[in-house]
């Protein structure tokens, strides 16, 4: 197995917010692990308010965490040189989910994409030239509109343009936001194979995170589930999408599969509105809303037990002695 170039470990992030007139601790990730090999997939998959964001702004060191470490090349961003930052800024990029407002609308897009070459000082202006009527062909859009403006291409063109900056300084790490939740269904698929084909050509590791577990098994090796700020579920995406275990990513997967394309999804859970995180529920934080509940789930929280396709669950169900 490949080394990580990318891990977190322990990662906290606590926020400190205003809530019914007093100062309270909301808890947008908590204990979280992963790590991402070369020319691999890492799916993140939850509802809106999981943490999915928070923790992406961690990975990309947007953000501090209040406690545990992200590494990269197994190093910690506190003991990296200026160099060394700055590799991580060109070797780590981001695409994120409304080209609308991550592309400059008053900059060609020859210079939006030629922006993360800037740091590199072995590039020649012809270098640069070349390099971005290179991803523009890559991404499938063509050379000559480097010289055209953002607002003269549609939502899908746009997101291509973001993916081609993303790829121009030849990062090792794409971290993919939601990366085609803003496109129309039929674009959703081409973007997704553009993706796909660069990640086989460029070898590189992503991480994809997404509310759709539907795109996530399209895209993904490896996924994780998360719920309230943490990992409910882990394994292979294969796995994951052919056998859950968690009554979450069941639901989830009924959600976004419906096994009848003309029957109505199904009124299966997720039911209900996500807790909020300033008031999580006791126990399995999944548990109001979970039709599996037994009693042991408001008392005590499960912790990760091995599952039947390989990966683990957080759920008591997997303990032989709550199995039904
Ligand atoms: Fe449902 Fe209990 Fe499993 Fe939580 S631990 S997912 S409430 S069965």
């Amino acid at each position: 197995m490949s080394q990580a170039i990318l891990t977190a470990s322990g990662l906290n992030r606590i926020f400190k917010v205003r809530h019914k007139g007093k100062m309270q601790d909301l808890h947008a990730v908590s204990g979280l692990d992963l790590s991402l090999e070369p020319g691999r997939t890492l799916g993140i998959v939850g509802e809106s308010g999981c943490g999915k964001t928070t923790l992406n702004r961690m990975l990309l060191l947007l953000d501090q965490p209040t406690s545990g470490e992200v590494r990269f090349k197994d190093k910690l961003p506190a003991d990296m040189t200026h160099a060394e930052r700055a590799e991580f800024r060109r070797a780590v990029q981001p695409v994120f989910q409304n080209p609308f407002s991550s592309l400059d609308p008053r900059m060609r897009v020859g210079k939006i994409i030629a922006e993360p070459l800037s740091s590199l000082a072995d590039l020649s202006r012809d270098d640069i030239d070349n390099r971005v009527a290179e991803v523009l062909e890559a991404v499938g859009l063509r050379a000559e509109d480097a010289r055209r403006f953002p607002n003269e291409f549609s939502g899908g063109q746009r997101q291509r343009i973001a993916i081609a900056r993303a790829i121009a300084s030849r990062p090792s790490i794409l971290m993919l936001d939601e990366p085609v939740s803003s496109q129309d269904i039929s674009i959703r698929a081409q973007i997704l194979n553009i993706l796909k084909d660069l990640q086989d050509e460029y070898g590189l590791g992503c991480i994809f995170i997404s509310h759709d577990l539907a795109t996530v098994r399209f895209m993904a090796h490896d996924v994780i589930v998360m719920y309230l700020g943490r990992v409910i579920e882990r394994g292979t995406a294969q796995a994951i999408c052919s056998q859950p275990s968690h009554p979450y990513t069941k639901a989830l997967l009924a959600a976004a599969l419906p096994p009848d394309p003309d029957a109505p999804a199904p009124d299966v859970p997720p039911r209900g509105e996500i807790p909020s995180p300033l008031d999580p529920p006791s126990g399995c934080p999944y548990h109001t809303r979970c039709p599996l509940k037994m009693d042991v789930c408001v008392r005590e929280r499960p912790g990760m037990l091995a599952s039947p396709h390989g990966g683990v669950a957080a759920c008591h169900l997997l303990d032989p002695g709550y199995a039904p």
